[in-house]
């Protein structure tokens, strides 16, 4: 039985427990891992490599993703500063380490804007967040995530955005509303 199988289908107490734990466990090693990307300029990931594309493009022939490696590096300088100086981005990700993976938002805490007219399966070319996040690993020909589904995306912030309406209002969001901030 696949993990979301057996969430969805009402797991004991315990075994969710258990996994509050490898979910905690797995972001925070990740977590180390990025740390090392920003302070070694990305150069760490010519002997870790193989762990964070797997993470990242389910794929563990890192070479093929050195061009990223120093954007990488970059984007986590940059998202340290903001971190440090900026109120607002420390208010909009609030994720907790012990929260499940997500492929999209809670449906039970967002709805879709009055102004959206497209889909709720896609984002119908918009790529703000992606763009205002400058996020590196965004295809600039395509307009597509290419982790879109990976570890990454699912463990932290683009699964699940928004998670809150500080989140939607940061990255200036006009396909979800969200109704119910989290607690
Ligand atoms: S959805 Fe993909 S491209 Fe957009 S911010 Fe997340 S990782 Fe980057
Ligand atoms: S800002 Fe909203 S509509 Fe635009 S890409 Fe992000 S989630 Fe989709």
């Amino acid at each position: 039985m696949s993990e979301q199988t057996e969430l969805e289908s009402g797991s004991s107490g315990f075994v969710f427990f258990l996994y509050r734990i490898k979910w905690a466990v797995s972001r925070l090693l990740f977590l180390v891992l990025l740390f090392f990307v920003a302070i070694s300029g990305g150069l760490v990931l010519y002997i870790l490599g193989p762990i964070f594309t797997y993470a990242l493009f389910r794929d563990f022939n890192h070479l093929r993703y050195r061009h990223y490696f120093w954007p990488m590096s970059a984007m986590l300088w940059k998202g340290a500063k903001k971190w440090l100086t900026d109120k607002a981005y420390r208010e909009a990700f609030v994720i907790p380490m012990t929260s499940p993976p997500m492929h999209s938002p809670d449906p039970s805490r967002v709805k879709l804007s009055e102004e959206w007219t497209g889909d709720i399966d896609n984002c119908g070319g918009c790529v703000n967040c992606c763009e205002q996040l400058g996020c590196p690993l965004l295809d600039k020909e395509s307009m597509l995530c290419p982790c879109y589904g990976s570890f990454y995306w699912s463990y932290f912030s683009c699964g699940r955005y928004p998670v809150s309406n500080a989140h939607a209002r940061y990255y200036d969001c006009k396909k979800w509303v969200v109704i119910e901030d989290p607690r």
